[in-house]
C-alpha cells in the first residue's frame, strides 16, 4: 500500500522534533511492505528528511495539494495514488481515507500516536477497516466530528 504522511504537526513539532515512534514506526511499515510517502502543503521538504535520516524510509518527497485533492496531483507531479493517508489535516484524510491525528506540537508532551496509527494500518490491511474513531474511510464526507 501506498502511504504518505504529511509533515507538520503529524510526524514533525513546532520545536522541529519528529514525533516520538515515528522511525519505528516506519520502520515496521516497510517491513509489512508498504511503501511511505512524504508530503506537505509547504511544499517538498526535503529539508526536514534530511535533518532527520529519513532518507532511508521513504519512496518520494512532494508538495501536498491543499484542495481539490485528486485533481491535483498530477499538476503536483505525484506519480502514485495515495491509497492511505496520515495527516493533522482532516479533509485531505477524507478524501484519501486513512488516519487524523491530533497535532503533535512538543517533545515534552506524552504521545503515542504512531502506535495507534500503526494498528489501524494493520486493521485497514486485515479488513478494509478499523474501529478505530481517528480512522477515516475514503471519500467520508464532512463534518467528520
Ligand atoms: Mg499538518
Amino acid at each position: 500500500m501506498k502511504i504518505f504522511f504529511d509533515v507538520d504537526y503529524t510526524i514533525l513539532g513546532l520545536d522541529d522534533t519528529l514525533r516520538p515512534g515515528t522511525t519505528e514506526t516506519f520502520q515496521k511499515i516497510l517491513d509489512d511492505g508498504h511503501e511511505i510517502y512524504i508530503w506537505s502543503g509547504m511544499g517538498e521538504r526535503w529539508e526536514v528528511i534530511e535533518k532527520h535520516e529519513l532518507e532511508r524510509f521513504v519512496s518520494g518527497v512532494y508538495e501536498k495539494p491543499t484542495h481539490h485533492f485528486h485533481e491535483r496531483l498530477v499538476e503536483l507531479k505525484i506519480p502514485v495514488e495515495p491509497e492511505f493517508v496520515i495527516d493533522d489535516y482532516p479533509e485531505v484524510v477524507a478524501a484519501f481515507g486513512g488516519v487524523w491525528v491530533p497535532p503533535y506540537f512538543f517533545s515534552r508532551s506524552i504521545d503515542n500516536e504512531m502506535d495507534r496509527i500503526y494498528r489501524i494500518i494493520c486493521d485497514f490491511i486485515e479488513t478494509g477497516a478499523s474501529e478505530d474513531r481517528q480512522y477515516r474511510a475514503k471519500g467520508t464526507k464532512l463534518p467528520l466530528f
